[in-house]
């Protein structure tokens, strides 16, 4: 059975890697996700006489297209878009765009293969998606982000639709860039289908506590989590890397549970307080001011800023969130925070960790909540958007944010139970990943081929 498994497992690995090269990013989100369903493959080998594992790594579609616009100076700038359609098993696709210099076709087809699993874990409609442009929004004006925002929805309005794929946002990509999405898509389309995009502000169709729902719904994955081994948040040293959505909420939450945040960063460098960060005057520089952490030290001189935002992990802490990008923290990383006798870490960002990282955390029994489950949250209360929308009513802040709270402690519990049933108790990468799965699978199989 094992080997039969194992064998199975490397073929696929092997056709993704020729079918795929230079798509590092890829092809370590695939290598992760598969060898950790060696074990479902052993108790249920129809799954690979059904070849689910050949069909879920290949994307059901995949658009790339040109997205041209003018600059403030009169330029023409082209730019390239994505959107990748990887699997409609259990819902419409849905998943962020990201714009960021960075973005390319490994880049997006690793967040939408994770986003399959992900949005399986939540118990919801959702199939898995992504998309995004290497357009840099950084430095750029409000005309120039709306005229090259236009100009993607042109196109890419051409492949969504609420019960097709539903775009959201992700790095780079914010209210303002979704009302301009939204804006686009209503023009050309001539009418209202407000649930084509969620993360909408809340004035014309979004959902209240969408903004806070990854950060929230990280906090409370690890608070599930650490309760496992009889601890929690409060009194505990928090570092959370990035000052972004997803990275200012689960401050938030932390705080509210009692934490100490030490540290955040941006971009270019992170801020260490040994007080406690005060979140109102990084959320006054992030989300108002669009100004760097650094400025941070000018209202607090007590406090310590450091050029380099890799060293965030270097501070000793109890609890460590990586809400930043893919592959921020690395072996060297995972070494110092076990030497610094760190107890948890949870994954806000998507694949922050890499696959090395995550083995010294397993093997030094740190409690590790993955990304696909730990940060499930926003997407969960996406689709929580979706069902509003469809319904025409708008719940209230605290009516989502319970149903949030209940469906993160539902992840955590059939991450828990899916480890425990295929032999790797406490291991919640390969419990996340078998729960997620399953539901995907059972699906395609009972659609047909
Ligand atoms: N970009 C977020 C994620 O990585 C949210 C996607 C969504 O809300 O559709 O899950």
């Amino acid at each position: 059975g094992t080997q039969v498994a194992e064998k199975y497992v490397e073929k696929v690995l092997e056709v993704v890697k020729q079918r795929n090269p230079h798509e590092p990013e890829f092809y370590q989100a695939v290598e992760e996700a598969l060898k950790s369903l060696v074990p479902v493959l052993i108790k249920k080998p129809k799954y690979m006489e059904h070849g689910i594992l050949e069909r879920i790594v290949e994307p059901e579609r995949m658009i790339s297209f040109q997205v041209p616009w003018t600059d403030d100076q009169g330029m023409v700038q082209v730019n390239r878009g994505f959107r990748v359609q990887f699997n409609s098993a259990i819902g419409p696709y849905k998943g962020g765009l990201r714009f960021h210099p960075s973005v390319n076709s490994s880049i997006v087809k690793f967040l939408g293969f994770e986003q399959i699993f992900k949005n399986s874990l939540t118990g919801q409609p959702i199939g898995g998606g992504k998309g995004g442009s290497d357009f840099d929004p950084k430095g750029k004006s409000d005309q120039e982000i709306m005229r090259f925002v236009q100009s993607f929805m042109t196109e890419l309005a051409n492949h969504i639709g609420p019960d097709i794929d539903v775009p959201a946002g992700d790095i780079g990509v914010g209210p303002r860039e979704i009302g301009y999405m939204f804006g686009q898509y209503k023009k050309l389309r001539g009418a209202y289908e407000a649930g084509v995009l969620t993360g909408k502000s809340p004035g014309f169709g979004g959902s209240l506590a969408r903004t806070e729902a990854t950060g929230y719904g990280t906090v409370y994955f690890v608070e599930e989590m650490l309760k496992t081994k009889g601890l929690s948040f409060d009194g505990k040293t928090v570092v959370v890397s990035g000052s972004g959505n997803v990275s200012l909420f689960a401050m938030e939450k932390a705080q509210h549970l009692g934490a100490k945040v030490v540290a955040c960063s941006d971009s270019n460098g992170y801020i260490y307080d040994e007080n406690g960060i005060d979140l109102d005057t990084v959320k006054r520089l992030k989300i108002e001011r669009n100004e760097r952490i650094k400025q941070y030290i000018d209202e607090y001189p007590s406090a310590y800023y450091f050029e380099n935002c890799n060293n965030i992990w270097s501070i000793p802490c109890d609890i460590a969130l990586p809400c930043a990008t893919q592959n921020e923290l690395d072996t060297e990383a995972a070494s110092v925070l076990v030497g610094n006798g760190i107890s948890a870490v949870g994954e806000g960002a998507n694949m922050p960790s890499t696959l090395e990282a995550i083995e010294i955390f397993h093997n030094n029994d740190v409690l590790f909540a993955p990304a696909k489950a730990a940060n499930a949250g926003g997407v969960a209360v996406s689709a929580l958007e979706m069902a509003q929308n469809s319904g025409r009513l708008s719940w209230s802040f605290d009516e989502v944010d319970a149903s949030l709270h209940k469906i993160m402690v539902n992840i955590h519990k059939n991450s828990v139970k899916a480890a425990e049933e295929h032999g790797y108790p406490g291991n919640l990468v390969i419990g996340a990943n078998i729960a997620g799965f399953i539901r995907v699978a059972d699906a395609m199989i009972m659609q047909g081929i």
